[in-house]
């Protein structure tokens, strides 16, 4: 038989299988960011274009190339979430969040929708978990933020994570920057690539983060904003600096990371793994005091971060970082006849309630495959029930992993009783 179809490139499947591993860093985030004050905030999957347009800038290589917009029969331009950053933000501001105590903090852990070159850590559809702050300029809080994603990867157990950090500066101080940017790059415009052609004119300092070789070179000589600060922005940057040393989060100074729009200010950062070839940033964020405003509310400062799940997933995967797996089966029950089944299936329900995990014959096997079953799925314990069993009212309790048996009685709460014993047992000689 031939397949229909297949998933879409650059998507991928999450198995049965493999899922609790994405749980557990779900968890983990969760955990995290609720240790910070953060909580979550879900918003839809897809927003007008224009939010997208305007908050994350049209000048982006996200909103230039890589959108998935569409009409929809009513005529509206809908484009799926590329980042999480805008929709929270338009969020905040259509809810008044600005009303409740500051700062704001907000988690999200979302799907994104990228048209970009599917390849390793690339995908179309991929997962990313954020956080976001609103209403203070505080560099505590830049440095708060780091430290929350800094704790996430040491959580994590990832090693060879390097943090870069820089400021960009304010409107005010990035004007010179911008002139001193263009002059330096005019003598090498003809060399630039096409991209850097075109950022030349409309956002400079984009070209320093070109990945083209000869144009990375090229933005290694280039001015940097450090040297423009104002003094503002200096004291600032020194403020994040300072109290994350406080923190004692490990950092470089890395003059060419940018994040070069307008409303971008002050404090951005890199978090890069050393192990997953060249899509190495596993998380990047900054400061965007303008951006608020530039959506249409009251000037408000605000920062964020957003890390990439797969990535964190492959680093951990080339590091042999495990994550536990989860839980085995508690009990299989395996049964022959009629009235074995339903009692097998009786007492199942009577364990699920107790929050146990527990298995019966839903198929229609015979009791020796039934016990195989019971061996794939790893069942700690196991029981037979036939009629012999139902009759007496006793049958044994088998520990899959020692062979050791017992009678358990099948009456339901001294069998629930004496089960949680037997297990709590077998827990502590395992786990003592
Ligand atoms: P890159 O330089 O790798 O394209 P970016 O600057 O476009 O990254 P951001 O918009 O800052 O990335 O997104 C934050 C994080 O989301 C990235 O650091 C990365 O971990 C992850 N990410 C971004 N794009 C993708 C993608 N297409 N597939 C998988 N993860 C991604
Ligand atoms: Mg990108």
């Amino acid at each position: 038989m031939a397949l229909i179809t297949k998933k879409p490139r650059g998507t991928e499947d999450v198995l049965p299988r493999d899922s609790y591993r994405w749980q557990f860093l779900e968890q983990l985030f969760r955990d995290e960011a609720r240790a910070f004050g953060y909580r979550e905030l879900r918003t839809p999957v897809f927003e007008h274009t224009n939010l997208f347009e305007r908050g994350v800038g049209d000048t982006t290589d996200i909103v230039q190339k890589e959108m998935y917009t569409f009409l929809t029969k009513g005529g509206d331009s809908i484009t799926l979430r590329p980042e999480g950053t805008a929709g929270a933000c338009r969020a905040f501001l259509e809810h008044g969040l600005h009303n409740d105590p500051l700062p704001i903090k907000a988690y999200y852990l979302t799907s994104c929708y990228r048209y970009e070159k599917p390849q390793a850590g690339r995908l179309r559809e991929f997962h990313q978990f954020g956080m976001e702050c609103y209403g203070t300029q505080n560099p505590a809080a830049d440095a708060e933020l780091i430290t929350a994603a800094a704790n996430i990867f040491d959580r994590l157990g990832l090693k060879n994570i390097s943090l870069e950090i820089n400021s960009i500066g304010c409107p005010k101080c990035r004007a010179d920057y911008h002139k001193a940017l263009i002059a330096y790059y005019t003598r090498y415009r003809d060399s630039l690539c096409e991209d850097c052609q075109s950022r030349l004119e409309r956002n400079p300092m984009r070209l320093l983060d070109c990945k083209v070789p000869h144009d990375h070179e090229i933005a290694l000589n280039a001015p940097m904003m450090p040297d423009y600060l104002c003094d503002e922005c200096k004291e600032h940057f020194d403020g994040v600096k300072a109290y994350l040393d406080a923190n004692g989060v490990t950092y470089t100074v890395n003059p060419t990371i940018v994040r070069g729009l307008d409303y971008y200010t002050k404090t951005v950062f890199e978090f890069l793994s050393g192990d997953i070839g060249a899509q190495s940033a596993v998380c990047a964020g900054g400061r965007y005091d303008g951006l608020i405003e530039e959506l249409g509310g009251n000037p408000m400062p605000a920062l964020g971060f957003a890390a990439g799940i797969e990535r964190l997933l492959l680093t951990m995967d080339a590091q042999g970082i495990t994550i536990p797996a989860p839980s085995p089966c508690d009990i299989y029950i395996a049964s022959m006849g009629e009235e074995a089944h339903k009692k097998a299936s009786d007492l199942c329900n009577l364990l699920r309630r107790t929050g146990l995990y527990a298995e019966f014959d839903v198929v229609g096997r015979g009791l020796k495959a039934q016990m195989k079953y019971a061996n794939k799925i790893g069942a700690r314990f196991s029981m037979v029930l036939g009629d012999d069993e139902i009759a007496n009212g006793i049958a044994k309790l088998k520990n899959m992993d020692s062979g050791e048996q017992r009678d358990l009685p099948l009456d339901g709460e001294a069998f629930i009783k004496e089960f949680t014993a037997a297990k709590l047992e077998a827990d502590f000689n395992t786990n003592p």
